[in-house]
């Protein structure tokens, strides 16, 4: 993977117009603020050139694959065209498939169900859940977490060659799972090298874009990897649309994912009252049932949107943003930011800390209420990773996003601030003096907890 630097010479662009940027929230000391969304990891704004696409074909929706009327076929080839937007934006090879999805959970649960069935999965405990957890009927080997991405690769390299060494020559398939950029750290991993030392050992390896395909250039051909998921809700595009793209083999060998119309080319009852089904083998296998095109339609124009502004300038601009955060946490001794490997690996504008002496669930509380500063705290869905990040026992697992202890008390959560195309260079500043008046004046309020979560107490 290469490093998110922008080209020497590219200019750092505005911020790309999202939704949401002048609304107003109340704040419990009084008075009203624009709301900073700092929380693009969990969900971005939607780019404004989306809505405004969604709103100029709103009243031309029709059926996808199905009427005969002009709104139908129009609908059709909106959808079909918005698969080849997707394709060119991943650089898709020739045969690649790009199939729609709900989201990247989806997406690496679909992939999960077309492995063939002596597949053999690679995934780092270090992963979302969405990577770590859909392999069920396969046989998993977690492997450990690196702390560099050279770590990384030699780990892969050592486990995929042990299981050489098991079955020599003649082992069965194997898929290995990596995300691109931790949903935690933001650190990027080492995408290509890992691919090249999957491939070496004739393994697979699925990408989870779903936090480095808004930040930064993926191209599935470059970085040789068979597949690729990402979200359209972290994409700019929230209208429930994921995609899967890559290698159509193992996807038209397998059963469709759903089964139903859509995804049936013929069916006929036979002679001994039962039914015969031919499946597509195009993506369409896999889409059983109405398409979301609105969804679809979304992802392709966030698509086009991120290439038009000019990934390059993008980068420039978010790496500005990170500098500029990672310098203002820094000047704060009671910060620790979360990091697998280190201050100089290359991220993208997520970065999780933890606070000295507060409850991670009432330092984001604080945020929002007290700053209109709207981020996440929790495990992030990658229970593994952050226990490891916080040197805390990896069992003690609680539910995705809830505080552990009342506030005041020490957390064993984290605070992740994330950001991207869209965000203003005063977010970030009132963040930094935000969590620097926090630290250095206590929260100006009372907070308790409340159905899990930490509230001002009114
Ligand atoms: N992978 C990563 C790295 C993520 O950050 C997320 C979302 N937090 C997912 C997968 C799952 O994405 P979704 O919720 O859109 O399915």
């Amino acid at each position: 993977m290469s490093v998110p630097t922008a080209a020497a010479d590219s200019a750092i662009c505005a911020p790309l117009p999202v939704l949401g940027g002048d609304v107003l929230v109340p704040l419990v000391t009084g008075g009203e603020v624009a709301y900073a969304a700092l929380d693009y990891a969990a969900s971005a704004p939607a780019l404004q050139r989306v809505w405004d696409d969604v709103a100029a074909y709103a009243p031309y929706y029709g059926s996808v694959h199905r009427g005969a009327g002009y709104l139908s076929q129009l609908s059709t080839d909106l959808f079909e065209n918005s698969r080849a937007t997707v394709a060119e934006f991943l650089g898709c090879r020739e045969g690649d498939q790009v199939v729609f999805t709900r989201s990247t959970t989806d997406s690496l649960n679909l992939l999960a169900a077309v492995v063939p069935a002596d597949c053999e999965v690679f995934v780092f405990e270090t992963e979302h859940h969405a990577s770590l957890l859909p392999w069920r009927d396969a046989a998993v080997t977690y492997l450990d977490a690196p702390r560099t991405p050279q770590q990384a690769v030699a780990t892969l390299e050592r486990a995929l060659a042990a299981r050489t060494a098991v079955s020599p020559g003649g082992q069965g398939s194997a898929l290995v799972c990596v995300t691109g950029a931790s949903n935690v750290t933001g650190e990027l991993w080492p995408v290509r090298e890992l691919a090249a030392a999957a491939h070496a050992h004739g393994a697979r390896i699925v990408l989870d874009a779903a936090q480095l395909a808004p930040h930064h250039p993926v191209d599935i051909a470059e970085l040789d990897v068979d597949w690729v998921a990402f979200s359209g809700h972290k994409l700019y595009a929230p209208f429930g649309s994921g995609v899967l793209a890559g290698r159509s083999d193992w996807l038209q060998e397998a059963e469709p994912y759903l089964a139903g119309g859509g995804a049936s080319r013929r069916v006929a009852r036979r002679g001994d009252g039962g039914v015969d089904v031919e499946w597509h083998t195009t993506a369409a296998r896999h889409e059983a049932g109405s398409p979301n095109v609105i969804g679809v339609y979304s992802i392709a124009s966030a698509c086009k949107a991120l290439t038009e502004a000019g990934f390059d300038s993008l980068v420039a601009r978010e790496q500005s943003l990170v500098s500029r955060v990672r310098a203002g946490l820094a000047e704060v001794p009671a910060v620790k930011v979360l990091s697998l490997f280190g201050d100089e690996a290359p991220r993208v504008g997520v970065i999780s800390f933890v606070v000295e002496g507060w409850n991670s669930s009432h330092f984001a509380a604080a945020l929002s209420a007290e700053y209109g500063i709207g981020v996440r705290d929790g495990l992030f869905c990658a229970h593994p990773l952050v226990r490891t990040l916080l040197g805390s026992d990896p069992q003690d697992q609680g539910e995705c996003g809830a505080p552990e202890s009342e506030p005041g008390e020490t957390s064993l959560n984290a605070v992740r601030v994330s950001f991207g195309a869209g965000t203003p260079d005063e977010h970030v500043e009132r963040f930094v003096t935000a969590v620097k008046e926090l630290v250095r004046d206590g929260a100006r309020w009372n907070y308790r907890t409340e159905d899990g979560r930490c509230v001002p107490a009114v």
